[in-house]
């Protein structure tokens, strides 16, 4: 499996600007290509091709007096800027056409100075290495100190490096991974991603945001409302976008760290993980709070998923056909309306539920079902009670299909690293 590894990187002054040069030379040769197929597009001329791209915006521009200055950075990272764009394209065209799956793709954008990442791609035939002394030696950047947190399993296949708004550099390299499957163990488990609680597990375990990313939060959030505050172009307003830039940065990091232990835990002590499926669940939550948390939930779940391929484990996303929170995981039966603040009922069967709890149980006999039916077997009496269908919502509508023995959608996320998927424009997703 292709995984990315990241690596803090300290580039010297000097190195600091040979990295501007390099991002602005990407950058132009993007916008160049964008603006070339925009223009070709409304004169009624034929989608200009990846070749003559290519030729036209690297190898001829270079020699007009506009654009000579593309000659002082290494052609790699031209030409992968313009591979860029093309996937870019690509992608819109397939998801225009439905070819490809997921939301709907917008075109390709310009990108500015502005935009909050800044990036460069090397692959090997740009001869970047890391040197012996542990640098990393880009072409025409120079040997940039580089903080490694581990070793790099093999020889990487390409290294992008970028520059985030808080200032800070990082080297994201691609390398191949031989799987490591984890000894087998029986249990499985139902996951409830939730508001109150980062999680529930179908075993009881509920996992908070931990303090430190709650911190984090209150932090950025100050310094949002700081940021509010000051005067449009004043020097003052430059001043704090640095600092909401810097805060939302440590809650990415403390995020992204803990999303890394819980799925650990979860792939090493369990078969199989099930959870819900966001983009089904999401409708059933205010907007607000979902948009607060989305981002760390599809993290997370994408660390699940090539988790659980690295390791030989069973991961699946399962659809919510049934209100999962309010259908007693003892009987089938679903209670009538409730609201979020409603933390724990009693089922008319007797059995009192944790809200969450119960969430995840259901979660785990869904998964559960759904599996041996993938499998081809018919899910038995033993299989728990069959869902039952809550009539005038909109969650009848998969309704027939899941009694059918519908497979849910199981993705496969294959190539990510500990943090950061690879990008669809990397065209390995
Ligand atoms: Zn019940």
């Amino acid at each position: 499996m292709q995984l990315r590894y990241n690596f803090r990187l300290y580039p010297t002054a000097g190195q600091r600007e040979s990295l501007a040069r390099a991002f602005g030379c990407a950058r132009t040769v993007f916008n160049d290509g964008l603006r070339l197929r925009h223009e070709a597009r409304e004169q009624g001329l034929p989608y200009v091709s990846d070749g003559d791209l290519s030729k036209r915006l690297i190898t001829e521009a270079k020699k007009t007096p506009e654009r000579a200055w593309l000659g002082e950075v290494s052609a790699v990272l031209l030409q992968q800027a313009l591979a860029d764009l093309n996937t870019a394209y690509r992608n819109f065209f397939a998801s225009a056409t439905g070819r490809r799956k997921g939301p709907q793709m917008a075109p390709p954008r310009f990108r500015s100075r502005k935009d909050s990442r800044q990036s460069i791609r090397f692959t090997k035939n740009a001869k970047f290495k890391v040197t012996p002394a542990g640098r990393l030696r880009l072409p025409k950047i120079g040997d940039v100190p580089v903080r490694w947190s581990r070793r790099l399993p093999s020889q990487p296949s390409s290294v992008t490096v970028t520059k985030d708004t808080a200032g800070r550099y990082f080297a994201s390299f691609v390398v191949q991974t031989s799987d490591e499957p984890l000894p087998e163990v029986s249990s499985e488990v139902g996951v409830d991603l939730g508001l109150t609680h980062f999680l529930v597990t179908s075993d009881g375990r509920k996992v908070d945001n931990p303090r430190f990313l709650r911190r984090a939060e209150r932090r950025l959030r100050k310094a949002q409302q700081s940021l509010a505050r000051k005067e449009k172009g004043s020097q003052n307003r430059k001043k704090a976008v640095v600092k909401v830039a810097r805060a939302h940065a440590k809650v990415a990091d403390a995020r992204r760290d803990h999303a890394h232990k819980l799925s650990t835990q979860l792939i090493r002590d369990n078969q199989a993980v099930y959870v819900e499926n966001l983009s089904v669940s999401g409708l059933a939550r205010t907007r607000l709070a979902k948009s607060v948390h989305d981002a760390g939930w599809s993290q997370f779940t994408t660390m699940l998923a090539y988790k659980a391929t690295l390791h030989g484990r069973t991961f699946a996303r399962i659809d919510r056909w049934f209100p999962s929170s309010r259908r007693c995981s003892a009987c089938g039966v679903i209670a009538g309306r409730m609201p979020l603040d409603v933390r724990e009922w009693t089922c008319g069967c007797g059995v009192t539920h944790d809200r969450d709890h119960n969430a995840a149980k259901n979660i785990l006999a869904a998964g559960r079902a759904e599996r041996r039916n993938a499998c081809g077997d018919q899910a038995g009496p033993d299989s728990g009670p069959a869902p039952v269908v809550e009539a005038g919502t909109h969650s009848t509508l998969p309704a027939s299909a899941a009694l059918q023995g519908r497979i849910p959608p199981v993705r496969r996320e294959g190539c990510q690293d500990a943090g950061h998927a690879l990008e669809d424009r990397d065209g390995r997703s």
